[in-house]
């Protein structure tokens, strides 16, 4: 089956994110680019990932080079769209001395760790070597639009699988045919 790219951003769009802006040093400027392909990838070793087009300048800075993630807070959809080229804040405010944007809800520092071919993109995972959290609403990315975040479910907090190695294996579920 041929895939259609519009079809499938559409569909993809369906996927809810929040939105970062990934900052580095480019030809030795603070450089950024709102990203919402990061991701947790490992505890141990600690890594994270992004996905940066091959287009973009992001991507060619962030070769073999240290950055840092800014996870944004629901206020800073002038700054995504910003660091998305579409320019809509005068002056951008950064943690003096870093490459960190000043309000973000959360920021992770770190240094290359591998990066893999992605077609059209390459796939850089990092090392974290430090981060910082303060709490906050986060921005979210769905369908193709900023949104806040909604009301939780269930105030409780999810406390992990009870079905993996160190707890124990919980009974298969018996299966039935379709009728
Ligand atoms: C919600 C969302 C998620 C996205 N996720 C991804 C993704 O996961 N992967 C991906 O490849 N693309 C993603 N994009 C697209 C990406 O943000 C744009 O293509 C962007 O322009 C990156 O291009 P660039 O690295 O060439 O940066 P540039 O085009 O060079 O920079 C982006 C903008 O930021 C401004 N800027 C950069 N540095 C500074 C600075 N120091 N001070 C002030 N302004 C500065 C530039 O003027 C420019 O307007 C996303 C866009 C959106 C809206």
């Amino acid at each position: 089956m041929a895939v259609e790219s519009r079809e499938l951003r559409d569909c993809l769009g369906h996927f809810a994110t929040g939105v970062t802006v990934v900052t580095c040093l480019g030809d030795g400027e603070p450089h950024g680019a709102t990203v919402n392909s990061f991701t947790a990838v490992s505890l141990d070793p600690p890594l994270v990932g992004v996905a940066l087009s091959r287009r973009s300048r992001t991507c060619r800075y962030l070769d073999g080079a240290p950055f840092t993630v800014n996870v944004l807070c629901r206020r800073q959809d002038d700054l995504a769209r910003h660091f998305a080229g579409r320019p809509s804040v005068a002056a951008v405010e950064w943690v003096p001395g870093t490459e960190r944007l000043a309000g973000a809800l959360a920021y992770l520092t770190c240094v290359p760790w591998r990066s893999y071919d992605g077609g059209d993109h390459v796939v850089y995972l990092g090392e974290v070597t430090g981060f910082e959290h303060h709490g906050g609403e986060p921005l979210v990315f769905y369908r193709g639009a900023f949104h806040r975040l909604g009301e939780p479910f269930d105030v409780a907090p999810w406390l992990g699988s009870l079905d993996n190695p160190d707890v124990g294996w919980l009974p298969a579920p018996t299966t039935r045919s379709p009728t």
